[in-house]
């Protein structure tokens, strides 16, 4: 069995899995979060398979002292010793036009990585952060990143260029990249297993961060994230598709910069902004069924901009036979589900309403007499993540 450690390097946190796998089964073997780096009161807490979740507060300065610690967790009984450790995969954020898969990272990869970065101002440091650090605590062992924006590299040009002046796009790099690739992939990868006659499946990643997935053939086609991860539907925090105006309109007039507003749209703005303080769906949720004016609203706005992305979705593939829930809404929330698909009657969607009470399982939420299938299937990037380093590396 050859142990691979997976890491997702955030800002200021960082979450790890450790697998065990021959390359056909992958299982689990430890998997943690690291929180607050740099900030204080950081802490560490993990899981070990079929034990109780732990948590050691512990001064996590930076990435490499916090990798360094993940590391000594390992010890205590996931790995006998450090060369137990086979290779890494990295999720990183953004391989601009340079990676369509996953590679192995050499000092060629790592130059475009670092020219990649500065597409993603506000997270692209904290990706290289993570490399860096494991490249310099274990410079020996192989290292692959998977990127978010890779899957959707397949766009035809319609879909993915801007109508910005050429050099914007030929000079700076200004088009749509689109995220959550690795969690579209999986989840249209593991639907065509048991259904290949799908050709159009619409994928919707619906979390506290949300995209949704035109995917014909296999192949991403459109997808809602654009240049960055703000735009498309209504989200926990971030605003989704607004006016390009209005950023420059609320610099001009109201004194802000452009930190303020990107404050503003990301932080401050989404489902937290309409329902007046809340981002999570299940508060929300509670506040709808007592029939807050404000909740009713915020929900109406979500379910609008899903619905009217399936819609612009079945019209570009000329039609759907599948649509997929996925990640913390999607998995979880019978409700919304039921409100979008109420929504898609139109096109022949019905739902099972007692297979709809399910939560996180892979299971088909649609009639037999549904004319396009409904399916939850609980994402797993980490999982994608181990397959390609051991793919890569074997
Ligand atoms: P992230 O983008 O951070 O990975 P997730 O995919 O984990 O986000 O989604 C988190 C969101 O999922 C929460 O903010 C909440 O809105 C929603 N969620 C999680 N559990 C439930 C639940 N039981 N019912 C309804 N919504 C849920």
């Amino acid at each position: 069995m050859k142990k691979i450690l997976v890491i997702n390097s955030g800002s200021s946190s960082l979450k790890f899995q450790l697998f065990a796998t021959d390359g056909n089964e992958y299982k689990v073997i430890i998997k943690g979060l690291a929180e607050r780096i740099g900030i204080d009161g950081s802490n560490i807490s993990y899981q070990k398979e079929g034990e109780k979740k732990q948590v050691e507060t512990i001064p996590l300065d930076n990435h490499k002292t916090t990798l360094k610690a993940i590391l000594d967790i390992l010890l205590k009984g996931s790995l006998k010793s450090i060369d137990e450790l086979w290779a890494i995969g990295h999720r990183l954020g953004h391989g601009g036009e340079y990676f369509d898969k996953s590679v192995v990272i050499d000092d060629e990869v790592m130059e475009k990585i670092y020219e990649t970065k500065d597409l993603l101002p506000l997270h692209g440091n904290a990706f290289v952060y993570g490399i860096e650090a494991m490249k310099s605590l274990l410079p020996n062992i192989k290292q692959v990143a998977t990127f978010d924006s890779a899957f959707h590299q397949t766009m035809p040009k319609e879909a993915f260029l801007y109508a910005l002046p050429l050099e914007q796009y030929e000079k700076y790099r200004i088009r749509r990249y689109g995220f959550h690739g690795t969690s579209h992939y999986y989840v249209s990868n593991e639907l065509r297993k048991i259904m290949p006659s799908a050709e159009k499946i619409i994928s919707c990643h619906l979390g506290s961060g949300s995209s949704i997935t035109a995917i014909k053939n296999g192949k991403s086609i459109d997808t809602s994230f654009g240049f960055a991860a703000s735009c498309g539907v209504t989200m926990g925090t971030r605003c989704g598709d607004i006016d390009a105006y209005i950023p420059l309109y609320i610099m001009q007039t109201q004194n802000k910069t452009a930190d303020e507003v990107n404050q503003m749209m990301n932080k401050e703005s989404g489902l937290w902004a309409l329902s007046g303080g809340y981002s999570d769906t299940r508060d929300i949720e509670k506040m709808y069924n007592e029939g807050n004016e404000q909740a009713i609203t915020t929900i109406n706005i979500y379910v609008h901009n899903v619905i009217k992305y399936i819609g612009a979705y079945t019209a570009e593939m000329g039609g759907v036979d599948a649509i997929i829930f996925t990640a913390g809404i999607g998995e979880n929330s019978s409700f919304l589900r039921q409100k979008i698909c109420e929504r898609l009657k139109f096109m022949g969607v019905e739902i099972d309403e007692e297979k709809n009470k399910l939560r996180s399982q892979f299971v088909e939420l649609s009639t037999p007499a549904s004319k396009v299938k409904v399916y939850m299937i609980p994402t797993n990037e980490e999982l994608v993540i181990a397959q390609d380093t051991y793919k890569l590396c074997a």
